[in-house]
């Protein structure tokens, strides 16, 4: 066991360790490279009797575990979503999990709570969120989404589900291309995934609002109660908008709980030319955006706004007498503003984000890596066998190889599965993929907080040579073949 007096003499070594994994990041293969079970029968099965000195624990921890770890916060991570943080962030982590509140209500730390508040405020004032939304920190836009679909399940059966259980005619509609948290959260909600109706998407991935208006309007008359839309403000496929505007028309027209799943591309309406995005949002009931994906706050911080903080906490609140306390109604307690009873103090990262870089300061790092992408997709499309599937938005572009002599649209696919193997394989940037139209394409994110232009084109570089070998190689077999 270490002891408090111990600190001041390990936490510059902890430091020190943190220091030199940044300055190494960009050696480690982006993905890990070890096989299943490798990290786990490194470990003994056994906790030890004895406590270990902290040399022994770093020492397995560089040698045993950074080898099992895919970097993250690696410049060429270019998959999924990126889940950036900032060195202000960590200092905030680190005083956060020094403090070690536990920030359930007001009183068990009102500065939590206050500034909680604040953050959510300044979030909300920065990207054009109506004012009449207030805010709440989640872990995660999965849980934000369920907060949400939970609340319009208790606002559509009049409160009544939380008490009797939940009826058998709710209806909740998502596009097709929407977040699998949608599933889940209509799942848990006891809504049932058989009422979740996913609406059909244009050739640009957006739901189309006149299908949806159409089962609204087909399930009130078999007696079904729509209870709520969950629109997409950039999907996880290909960051695609679904239209706000006439979607929150729809909502408004049948008294439907609109909510807005933001969760990666809500960061971008820090810039206002990106605003045309939250066109509508005054009609909307929640929306969610993730600061842990690409506003340089690590994980996890999920942002949650509600227009109606009164159904919400009516549907998450339960007063046991432990929990009573002289100031309610006050101030927030924000354990009734969600599932969990315990919250970690999150807020702290926004305000060491927002402080120490500025609003201006996080609009340039955005526009960085919009221009970054831009850079990316044209050198992309300049190349013959590469077409560009979508066109680029925000730091995503969507790509697959195209070969000249186009064969069976299934061999293509396999191709361009076997390119992004080969590039994963390689260490050298970490890519992730999708099918649009059902075909299989690679997906590119320059989302890491520290990113330059020498990293985009060392990205550009080897997708060109894992391309070459790829083509040699498939070219060969084929002549061998013949
Ligand atoms: N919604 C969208 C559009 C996402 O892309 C994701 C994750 O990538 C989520 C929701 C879920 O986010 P979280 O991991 O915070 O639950």
């Amino acid at each position: 066991m270490f002891n408090l007096p111990d600190f001041k003499d390990h936490a510059p070594v902890i430091i020190d360790w943190i220091d030199r994994y940044f300055q190494n990041l960009e050696s480690y293969p982006v993905r890990s490279q070890v096989s299943p079970n490798d990290i786990y029968k490194s470990i003994p099965a056994h906790a030890p009797e004895q406590g270990e000195s902290l040399e022994e624990i770093l020492k397995d921890l560089t040698e045993n575990m950074v080898p099992g770890i895919t970097h993250w916060q690696h410049p060429n991570f270019h998959a999924y979503f990126p889940a950036n943080n900032s060195v202000e962030s960590i200092y905030a982590e680190m005083i956060a999990s020094s403090i070690g509140a536990q920030c359930m209500i007001w009183e068990t730390s009102p500065a939590a709570a206050e500034l909680e508040q604040r953050m959510m405020e300044w979030l909300s004032q920065a990207m054009g969120i109506p004012e009449d939304f207030e805010g709440v920190i989640q872990d995660s836009a999965s849980t934000a989404t369920l907060t949400a679909i939970l609340t319009a399940r208790e606002v559509a059966t009049h409160f009544r589900s939380n008490e009797d259980g939940v009826p058998a005619h709710l209806r909740v509609y998502c596009s097709t291309e929407t977040h699998s948290s949608i599933e889940k959260a209509v799942g848990i909600s006891g809504i049932g995934k058989r009422n979740l109706v996913k609406i059909a998407v244009d050739d640009q991935m957006r739901m189309i609002p006149e299908v949806l208006k159409r089962q609204v309007e087909q399930d009130i008359a078999r007696g079904k109660v729509p209870c709520s839309v969950v629109a997409a403000l950039g999907t996880t496929g290909t960051v695609a908008v679904d239209p706000l505007k006439p979607i929150a028309e729809i909502c408004e027209k049948y008294n439907v709980w609109l909510h807005i799943d933001a969760a990666y591309a809500g960061s971008a309406l820090l810039l206002p030319e990106y605003r045309w995005m939250i066109e509508g949002i005054e009609k909307a009931n929640s929306f969610v955006f993730n600061p842990h994906k690409w506003l340089f706050t690590n994980f996890d911080c999920s942002a949650y706004f509600v227009k109606d903080p009164d159904s919400l906490i009516r549907t998450f609140e339960v007063l046991p007498e432990y929990l009573k306390t002289k100031t309610r109604g006050l101030v927030n307690d924000y354990r009734d503003w969600g599932v969990p009873l315990g919250r970690r103090f999150r807020a702290l990262k926004l305000w060491f984000v927002m402080r120490s870089y500025g609003l201006k300061e996080l609009r340039e790092k955005l526009k960085q890596h919009i221009a970054l992408n831009q850079y990316f997709a044209d050198q992309i499309s300049d190349q013959a066998d590469f077409e560009l599937v979508l066109p680029p938005f925000l730091n995503f572009t969507c790509f697959r190889l195209k070969p000249e002599k186009p064969g069976d649209p299934q061999e293509v696919d396999y191709l361009n599965e076997r390119l992004l193997d080969r590039i994963n394989q390689s260490g050298q940037l970490f890519l992730s993929h999708y099918k649009v139209g059902g075909k299989y394409v690679l997906r590119m994110v320059i989302g890491q907080t520290y990113v330059q232009r020498k990293h985009v084109d060392r990205a550009l570089s080897v997708i060109r040579s894992m391309t070459d070998e790829l083509l040699n190689t498939a070219s060969s077999i084929s002549k061998d073949l013949n």
